[in-house]
């Protein structure tokens, strides 16, 4: 045999022995949100050309990866020898392994899991979902007279509910709680309160329930704690806390995440990060907002929760809220009046315009119209008079918007659906 021929038949080998090993070569995005059905991509070589009993593992909350039971229930969109597309679960940030045939390859890169949302089911994914619980469109959290009749506590957890209004959509009240109640998810209420026994710094239960209509079963919270230990050197102010202080703002902005489906992550300088005061917390617990991965992970599960279909057991969507900074609900009282007003809006779902219709017996009336999406952001500012044709942006993204209508006398409030 000649050199040349041993040379390519050496050639020829290496070639196969390079397509047939399995191998990560990169994954996509490297940033993620894990439990809302957001897409990762696996490119490789050898990971067969059908699923078979091979799997993705991802590294989890307990420090070791996810087993092949785990891996079975994931939702694989593909699988081919050189691609996987799989929905992201819930996950911690570290390399993303495949099994195959029971041996483990692990990419080379790391994936950043940046938030997570917490399911009773990843595929099809299914929630404990948030409703019109207080019949006011959302969650009553009645705060506890110790909270409540601090000014500087109390404007601690206004701001925080602020927060995640604007930022997320989440239609979460804050009310006094008028009797004295044991700290327990049996009394019917969501309740925040510091509590002498707590074992750790903050926590948060959750008291879910069923109901159970034909072939379908709704599962929602039906009563949440968040409850603060009070043997902690708190600190209710913003920013930095002092020395040895933990910061109240920051356990209630981690608790009040959990309480809107957010699970932890191993991201640090993000409020889901687990250890909430002390080191490594301590290093961006001055920030009094939450981060835009939680902002987005919050906001998609609100929609679900503003948008399911089921009806049964006395069961409604959240409404949206209608001014974001309303914390106390102050606006709650009067807002059905104004729904069956004799205001309308119309086509809806809307598509390029819409028309206002404005009532006719006060025929001089003019107002102002407002288009706000979820997060308060104002889109669209124009004037109306009896009856007005208003053209939409045409960049304006299809979703839900809230409508007002303010005139001197009333405010209108409708939701407006933009589909194109
Ligand atoms: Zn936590």
């Amino acid at each position: 045999m000649s050199n040349l021929r041993i040379i390519f038949i050496l050639f020829l080998l290496s070639l196969n022995l390079a397509i047939s090993a399995q191998k990560i070569t990169s994954i996509s995005p490297k940033q993620i949100i894990g439990g809302k059905d957001e897409l990762l991509t696996l490119k490789g070589t050898g990971f067969g050309a059908t699923r078979g009993t091979s799997y993705v593992s991802f590294f989890n909350e307990g420090n070791s990866y996810s087993d092949a039971t785990s891996g079975n229930e994931l939702n694989y969109l593909s699988w081919s020898e050189t691609e996987i597309k799989v929905a992201m679960p819930l996950a911690f940030s570290n390399k993303v392994k495949v099994v195959i045939n029971s041996k483990d390859y692990l990419s080379a890169d790391t994936l950043k899991v940046k938030a997570n949302l917490g399911y009773r089911k990843v595929y099809p994914l299914l929630y404990t979902l948030l409703t019109d619980n207080n019949k006011n469109g959302g969650v009553s959290w009645f705060v506890h007279p110790v909270y409540w009749n601090n000014p500087l506590i109390k404007q601690a957890i206004a701001d925080v509910v602020q927060e995640f209004r604007c930022k997320t959509g989440a239609n979460y009240i804050i009310e006094p709680l008028t009797k004295l109640v044991p700290l327990s998810l049996g009394e019917g209420m969501h309740i925040l309160a510091p509590d002498t026994s707590l074992g750790v710094i903050g926590y948060n239960d959750k008291l879910w329930s069923s109901c159970i209509l034909g072939a379908d079963v709704f599962y929602h919270n039906q009563t949440q704690l968040l409850r603060f230990n009070t043997k902690q050197n708190w600190y209710y102010g913003k920013g930095q806390p002092p020395a040895g202080a933990s910061k109240f703002r920051y356990v209630l902005m981690h608790e009040m995440g959990h309480s809107l489906g957010l699970g932890h992550v191993n991201e640090l300088g993000e409020s889901m990060f687990p250890t909430v005061t002390l080191l490594p917390s301590d290093k961006w617990c001055s920030r009094d907002t939450i981060t835009l991965s939680e902002a987005k992970a919050i906001s998609y599960y609100i929609a679900i929760c503003q948008n399911f279909m089921f009806r049964g057991c006395g069961i409604t969507t959240m409404k949206p809220n209608v001014d974001c900074k309303d914390v106390f609900g102050l606006s709650l009282g009067t807002q059905d009046k104004l729904n069956d007003a004799k205001v309308s809006i119309f086509p809806n779902p809307a598509q390029d315009y819409i028309y206002v219709i404005l009532p006719t017996q006060n025929t001089n009336i003019s107002a102002v119209l407002y288009l706000k999406d979820i997060h308060g952001r104002i889109h669209l500012v124009s004037n109306v008079q009896n009856e007005t044709q208003v053209l939409l942006p045409q960049d304006l993204p299809n979703g839900i918007y809230m409508a007002y209508i303010l005139s001197s006398q009333s405010q209108y409030i409708f939701k407006v659906i933009v589909q194109r």
